[in-house]
């Protein structure tokens, strides 16, 4: 009996994958399991964004504010088509937590403690790019479409699928990366934060910042003396060396984009 019900299972899964489909993460060229569509995608990160940022409390700090939106804006323009068709919004949080997110869609928040150990603009756009990363390649609906493909079946995913509002939102906020308990930032895989930090040196370098910055900020948080105040990071953000050797291995080619856009 328990074969039969795998076999349904699977047969379900077979024919989810082959209605909904696969997309291609751009330059990395990896398949992924996509069963959101991109119009869906950026109604439900929005309004996922909308209740995270009327539960927290946003910065004033205009030299903050200025620099995120202006990191973000450069970045978002060396990437063209790529990234314009998303409605971009870089916000500052206030909080002494090192930390930063990105939700489907568009939408970055950097905390304000994370300023501290960022030592310059090139510092902060390694981090800014990588969240960007994790937008373009939509990893939040790669995420959405494994937990559809486990968790309901052909008919149920199908209704689910054809709703354009919201029917669960719980359900929604999870597989994008927000807990129940909003403000709480759920880790990527590990998968999708090697490929959000390959892609992440890529971005910055195009738009003109040194990806060897990146190297120097990541090796802050590999740095043991420093783990209790960089623990929020740490949790969404899966740190090991060898993420850092990866980035190292990388960056030749991200160094050609870097030297590309200084010629520009
Ligand atoms: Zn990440």
């Amino acid at each position: 009996m328990k074969i039969f019900c795998l076999a349904n299972v699977m047969l379900l899964s077979a024919i989810l994958l082959f209605i909904c489909g696969c997309a291609t993460v751009a330059h990395t060229d990896r398949a992924q399991l996509m069963m959101v569509s991109e119009e869906n995608e950026v109604a439900m990160g929005t309004e996922a964004w909308q209740q995270v940022m009327a539960s927290e409390k946003l910065s004033t700090d205009t030299e903050k504010i200025h620099t995120v939106e202006r990191i973000g804006g450069n970045i978002v323009k060396s990437l063209g088509a790529a990234a314009n068709k998303y409605p971009w919004e870089f916000k500052v949080i206030e909080s002494d937590t090192a930390n930063a997110f990105a939700l489907p869609g568009g939408k970055v928040a950097v905390y304000s403690g994370l300023f501290k150990y960022a030592a310059n603009d090139a510092e902060l756009a390694a981090v800014i790019g990588h969240e960007i990363a994790h937008v373009i390649a939509r990893h939040g609906a790669e995420r959405m479409s494994h937990q559809l493909a486990l968790q309901v079946g052909g008919a149920i995913a199908a209704a689910f699928m054809q709703e354009s509002q919201v029917q669960n939102m719980d359900l929604w906020m999870q597989a994008y990366g927000v807990a129940a308990n909003v403000g709480a930032i759920l880790p990527y895989s590990r998968k999708h934060e090697y490929e959000a930090d390959y892609l992440g040196l890529l971005y910055m370098a195009k738009a003109g910042y040194d990806p060897r910055a990146a190297i120097a900020f990541w090796n802050k948080f590999s740095d043991p003396s420093k783990e209790s105040a960089l623990t929020a990071f740490l949790s969404t953000h899966p740190m090991s060396g060898s993420r850092i050797q990866e980035m190292n291995r990388r960056m030749p080619e991200a160094m050609t984009y870097y030297q590309q856009s200084r010629r520009l």
